[in-house]
């Protein structure tokens, strides 16, 4: 057994209050996480408080436990004094926001998935070989004796489900199948999952469509980029939440190896998601561009001007396209 593990657990095991954090800007793994280690820690009698400093985006309210996830001004207010922190799915101190406040002389806990972690806890289980982060909460539950149910196999499922695209992804290989099919006979429903996305507005789909207009090509159409700008979102009567799976729809065009989609959330402010197809590596590029992520699905945040960022990470990511694809080819 690996021993990160087994420190987190014995860590977990001994504490009476818990504060489990996820990371901002969450997405299905995170979320997911957050709530299976919340419920099931309280399932085993712990005094658990859930955090994450951001808005939680309004279709994760198909799951009304969802509602169990505090934001940082709520976590404050409940004077909440934790022996311990659960840090899931985030790969450095930043992604945690304002909760990086309860680092301070308590033991902190890192369960993650990605590569680019940078090993900020007391304890860091940090593995690439799971897909989600929410395997690596499975497991964890597993070995603290949790009990699962429909509801908290369900919560479970959607991150593995999520982080692989559906089972689509490079990354759904044999122990995501299998704890997938753990969890579905614990009783989880993959169609109750898939209603996060079987959900949509109608101006999520006038979203798409702008989307498409600002789509552009680079390399012979190896490389495709778009961006929403804050007037986009405020035009189609949308928030950033809105264009969730774009970069996806992106990457799904032939031919194209790298899909970047700049999304500018907050004027000034945005966020950039890197995702390619067989080889490019966009953690590579996400980390030079001071973000993370995995080598299929990377990202970063940067601020200033839109169409200036625009202009930057097409240049980066051209010349880190040529440089990885150069040194592919001398290795073959
Ligand atoms: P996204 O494009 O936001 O869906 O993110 C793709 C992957 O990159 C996810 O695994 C994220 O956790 C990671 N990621 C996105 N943005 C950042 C960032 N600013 N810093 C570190 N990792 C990031
Ligand atoms: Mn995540
Ligand atoms: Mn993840």
């Amino acid at each position: 057994m690996n021993r990160d593990f087994l420190n987190i657990v014995a860590e977990l095991n001994k504490a009476k209050k818990i504060l489990v954090v996820g990371h901002i800007m969450p997405d299905g793994d995170d979320v997911s996480s957050v709530l299976s280690a919340t419920l099931g820690l309280r399932k085993i009698g712990k005094e658990v408080l859930a955090g994450i400093d951001w808005r939680i985006p309004w279709y994760f309210q198909e799951f009304e436990e969802v509602n169990e996830i505090l934001s940082y001004e709520k976590i404050m207010e409940a004077n909440f004094n934790p022996d311990i922190v659960l840090i899931l799915d985030a790969s450095s101190p930043d992604r945690v926001g304002r909760f990086q406040e309860f680092f301070d002389n308590r033991t902190v806990l890192v369960v993650d998935h990605h590569g680019t972690n940078t090993l900020f806890g007391t304890y860091n289980w940090v593995d690439t070989k799971y897909g989600s982060t929410a395997q690596m909460v499975l497991r964890i539950n597993t070995e603290l004796g949790v009990e699962y149910d429909e509801r908290l196999a369900t919560l479970n499922l959607m991150g593995i489900a999520t982080d692989t695209g559906f089972f689509r992804y490079s990354n759904a290989d044999e122990i995501v199948f299998s704890d997938a099919t753990k969890l579905v006979s614990l009783g989880g429903k993959m169609y109750l999952v898939s209603r996060l996305f079987e959900n949509k507005r109608v101006e999520q789909f006038k979203l798409l469509s702008t989307m498409i207009e600002n789509m552009k090509m680079e390399l012979d159409g190896q490389i495709v980029y778009s961006y929403l700008s804050k007037e986009d979102y405020e035009k189609n009567n949308c928030s950033e939440d809105d264009s969730g799976g774009f970069v996806g729809e992106l990457r799904s065009i032939r031919g194209i190896e790298l899909a970047i989609f700049l999304s500018e959330y907050e004027k000034g402010e945005v966020h950039v998601s890197f995702r390619s197809r067989d080889w490019f590596d966009c953690s590579r590029l996400a980390v030079f561009l001071g973000g993370g992520g995995h080598p299929r699905a990377a990202g970063c945040t940067l601020k200033g001007n839109l169409n200036v960022i625009v202009e930057e990470v097409i240049r980066e990511a051209k010349n880190m396209f040529v440089s990885q694809r150069e040194s592919r080819l001398l290795i073959k």
